[in-house]
């Protein structure tokens, strides 16, 4: 094992929130094939990641079940018409972790809640000190954060005027995947 690994066997990986940065925010649910729209850099940012030998995993609050507006059934399809979507491009994603629990249900996973990662970091003993957090929401760098991960803010979509007055990790900001891309890759040389 030398310094420039992530985890245990030496494989690195990279979590990624999924709406505002694998596909566009909305400001409101992305619950079928219709309302999903990539974001921009995705595909080339995937590429990149995988290219320098990363391993992605998503993190991703789904609420919309909890509300009702979303069954299982139906997120399993938008993410195989990602996955898709994402290997057609010449990326791929590893592992998908979603939480489909509401704020009211208390549970330990809901981001800002860092559960997900925890979760993921047993399952394949990832050094989470060595490993990036990215997602465009406050509740994504503070779930990294209480995680132990570095964190990466990609700076768009509806909310980023209020995030950007909120954010205070000291940590990177990026416009878009590819850009964050660059930084994960930099700051783990
Ligand atoms: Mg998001």
């Amino acid at each position: 094992m030398t310094i420039n690994d992530s985890s245990n066997n030496g494989q690195r990986y990279v979590f990624l929130d999924r709406d505002g940065v694998i596909n566009a925010e909305r400001g409101t649910y992305t619950t079928s094939l219709d309302e999903w729209e990539w974001a921009p850099g995705v595909f080339e940012g995937l590429r990149k990641l995988n290219e320098a030998g990363f391993k992605v995993i998503i993190i991703t609050n789904q609420a919309c079940i909890a509300k009702g507006l979303q069954t299982e059934e139906g997120l399993a399809k938008l993410h195989t018409y990602m996955l898709d979507g994402i290997r057609h491009n010449g990326g791929d994603i590893f592992r998908i972790y979603h939480c489909p629990h509401q704020t009211s249900d208390g549970c330990t996973c809901r981001k800002p809640e860092p559960g997900m990662i925890l979760q993921a970091s047993k399952d394949y003993g990832i050094n989470l000190s060595r490993t990036f957090m990215v997602g465009d929401s406050l509740r994504d760098m503070e779930a990294g954060r209480r995680a132990g991960t570095r964190t990466i803010l990609i700076d768009s979509g509806p909310g980023a005027d209020s995030v950007r007055t909120q954010f205070e990790s000291g940590e990177f900001r990026a416009a878009n995947l590819s850009e964050a891309v660059e930084i994960v890759i930099n700051e783990t040389k």
